[in-house]
């Protein structure tokens, strides 16, 4: 087993911080997935190459890594034969392990996986007619515990690297047999109604997994770089949508260093409402995130920000608060659409999902104000893919076992403080 190291928890509101690129394996291979062409080059300089060849088989080796998705060395077939057992003998490339794969009845599946250090996290991708959405994971775990999410109920484990989270959009392209067999750049702009023309499954990613990618932001900035690289990966940022519960002080560099699309986990409009169930508004209030939000590098009425808005049975679902989002999103004059999500219940969670009806009429005042509102309808439910369902099977087994104790023993105390029948009159 790797060696690991934990990370501190720093408590609810500071980035936690990860020094180590590299995963530690037992057999002293250095696995490549997640590294940079640079490291790579390095990594084969330390090894022995000279430097120049070393750089050369670094661009070779990386384009077979993320843009061909081979993972053997044999199959690298523009380098020289005897060359491969060498790299064989010093390098792996890695993916996650999958531990369980599933399938809902709506197309939805999602994947159990585990690092090589035996931690488990999930991802799930949603096909669509005209999409298909990859939900990635960026931690174990969540340190944040808003109330009605279900991973915010496990503590944070460790932030995933940058070969975690880039190799759960690898392990995808894996299952779906999507790798191109040719070059695939990414075009500077494109053109939405062309994109899917080659008939790629996958041509979306959603950092909405477990866990807050503004708190790992390094390690998500590096893995979605390998992602959107033309030489990578090769999927464009206007493809790629990352999800924050609204870690202000990172979201300038997010926009700067990795330019994807924004989205925010507003759900609720007053203070009171917000602190209760997404703590962090006690550290970064609505006010101060929504400044940030009309601020982000690259938002505009082409690629808007979405808030995400979760509806919760009397609690942040009334007509008042539709008008005041509609209020504050005209204050801060911010190009926005809001996307309002039906609760996915969990056990024991302390909310209930809004009537369809109340989501209705909360979602036309956003439309009449001109803001587009849709409803997103919940996938996977079956499975537990849902959003903000994520939480590994080990989690939940530990969690129903815990119900079943509970329950026997309030069933334990109710016959204890049940009049036996020969005290009864
Ligand atoms: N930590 C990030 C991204 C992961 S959560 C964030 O909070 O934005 C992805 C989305 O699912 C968030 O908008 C989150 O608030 C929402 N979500 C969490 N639990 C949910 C639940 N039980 N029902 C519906 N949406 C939920
Ligand atoms: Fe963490 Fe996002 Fe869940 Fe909040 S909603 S607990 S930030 S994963």
């Amino acid at each position: 087993m790797a060696d690991t190291t934990l990370m501190s928890i720093p408590g609810q509101v500071d980035p936690v911080p990860v020094a180590r690129d590299i995963t530690p394996r037992a057999d002293g291979r250095v696995d490549l997935i997640g590294l940079p062409r640079p490291r790579i080059a390095e990594l084969f300089a330390e090894a022995g190459l000279d430097p120049r060849q070393a750089k050369l088989r670094a661009k070779q080796v990386y384009h077979w890594l993320y843009h061909r998705g081979a993972t053997s060395f044999e199959a690298m077939t523009d380098i020289a034969k005897a060359m491969r057992p060498w790299l064989a003998e010093r390098f792996v490339i890695g993916r996650p392990d999958v531990v369980e794969a599933q399938h809902s009845s709506d197309g939805t599946r999602k994947w159990l996986l585990s690092t090589a250090d035996g931690h488990e996290f999930e991802m799930v991708f949603i096909p669509d007619a005209d999409r298909g959405t990859l939900c990635v994971s960026s931690q174990v775990g969540c340190t944040l515990n808003c109330r009605f999410c279900h991973t915010g109920t496990m503590r944070l484990v460790r932030n995933l690297t940058p070969g975690e989270i880039v190799g759960q959009v690898m392990l995808a392209r894996d299952a779906l047999g999507e790798w191109p067999r040719g070059r695939m750049d990414v075009a500077e702009v494109e053109d939405e109604a062309e994109y899917t023309a080659d008939g790629r499954l996958l041509t979306n990613i959603v950092m909405m997994g477990m866990g807050e990618p503004l708190y790992n932001f390094d390690n998500v900035r590096d893995a979605l770089r390998l992602v959107m690289d033309g030489d990578g990966l090769a999927l464009s940022k206007r493809r790629i949508t990352l999800s924050t519960s609204g870690v202000v002080p990172m979201m300038a560099r997010c926009g700067e260093e990795i330019g994807v699309n924004l989205a925010v986990s507003l759900h609720a409009v007053t203070k009171d409402v917000r602190d209760e169930i997404v703590p962090l508004n006690r550290k970064y209030g609505i006010e101060e995130l929504l400044a940030a939000c009309a601020a982000y590098p690259g938002a505009s009425n082409v690629r808007r920000i979405t808030f995400e808005y979760v509806m919760l049975k009397d609690k942040n679902d009334s007509d008042e608060d539709a008008r005041e989002l509609v209020r504050l999103l005209r204050k801060f004059d911010l190009p926005a659409k809001v996307n309002l999500i039906p609760f996915n219940p969990w056990p024991g969670a302390p909310y209930e999902c809004s009537s369809p009806e109340r989501i209705r009429r909360f979602s036309d005042i956003v439309f009449e104000a001109g803001i587009s509102a849709p409803v997103r309808t919940p996938r996977g439910r079956d499975i537990d893919a849902a959003c903000g369902q994520l939480k590994t099977t080990a989690q939940k087994m530990s969690r129903a076992q815990r119900d079943r104790e509970a329950q026997a023993a309030a069933g334990r105390e109710a016959a204890e403080a049940a009049p036996s029948p020969a005290a009864a009159p």
